[in-house]
């Protein structure tokens, strides 16, 4: 994964000089993240990261929507088929609970938290719906901007689990909005987003590249190892009231609730779940705007 061309479910791309981009390029699935997307993902960070001319990271997508969560097709793929693990856990093929944790651990958890921790600042752009797994393409990066259809929702409740597996929903929206989040598995609006701090700007669909943009490039012209200690200064002021303790705590409880579903239901969430999503769904097309 030494060149831009060799990726497949994203694009590199360089906009200006010190600004890297990189484009969720699988519109036809609405961007469902594979573990084959994920890990071009993560060559992609490194290359703009190691690359001292990029000061500036966006993270953007084709298509109408950002990202509909976790490919659900894709439980075939092994860790080590699409690029060396970052955790350095192992035991991602032992059977049972363990191994399927080892798994989510690799693919999600640690994919997030390292993408929260480069040093350099990561703002990324969402248009559409960003769901389940598809906040864990958002909620790492550092600045949000959102354009006017934005949706962010977690609907992992219905399938008998806490939430996605990068669990930071109280710090995005305030805790009494997560809570509120978690158990409807209602969307989130772009305006709804920034007046709970989550989203920074919002701006029309057709000005969300420019205006991102147009940001990276300001953050750009700064030196780097400002950005890069500013960026630090923050997270670790996160760090400081448990961020990363909570965090945890949660993917532990989470994989409680896989392993509870795995005796109750034969498979790792409850079968009931995707049905519920889709009749909501449904429901809340046909309220009045
Ligand atoms: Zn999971």
């Amino acid at each position: 994964m030494d060149s831009p061309a060799d990726f497949t479910e994203i694009r590199y791309e360089r906009p200006s000089e010190r600004v890297a981009r990189i484009v969720l390029a699988r519109a036809d699935k609405r961007n469902a993240q594979d573990m084959k997307m994920l890990y071009q993902i993560n060559a992609a960070l490194d290359r703009a990261t190691q690359d001292d001319e990029v000061r500036a990271i966006i993270i953007a997508a084709d298509g109408p929507h950002f990202s509909s969560g976790h490919d659900l097709t894709d439980f075939g793929s092994k860790i080590g088929d699409h690029g060396a693990p970052v955790t350095g856990r192992g035991g991602f093929a032992l059977p049972g609970p363990e191994g399927y944790f080892s798994r989510e651990e690799e693919i999600y958890l640690g994919f997030c938290w390292r993408w929260r921790n480069l040093p350099k600042p990561t703002i990324v752009q969402v248009q559409g719906k960003a769901i389940a797994g598809g906040l864990m393409l958002v909620w790492p990066f550092d600045i949000l901007i959102a354009s006017e259809d934005a949706e962010f929702s977690d609907p992992v409740v219905a399938f008998g689990a806490n939430g996605h597996e990068f669990f930071v929903h109280a710090w995005e929206v305030g805790h009494r909005k997560a809570k509120e989040m978690l158990f409807t598995g209602d969307s989130i609006t772009a305006r709804e987003g920034k007046e709970l701090g989550m989203v920074n700007h919002v701006v029309p669909k057709d000005q969300l590249d420019s205006f991102t943009l147009a940001m990276a490039e300001k953050i750009a012209l700064r030196p780097s190892i400002g950005l890069k200690f500013a960026k630090m200064s923050v997270n670790q002021s996160l760090d400081a009231q448990g961020m990363w303790t909570a965090i945890q705590s949660a993917f532990n409880l989470h994989h409680l609730a896989h392993a509870h579903n795995s005796v109750v239901h034969g498979q790792v969430v409850d079968p009931a779940g995707a049905a519920m999503v889709r009749s909501q769904a449904k429901v809340r097309r046909a309220d009045p705007p």
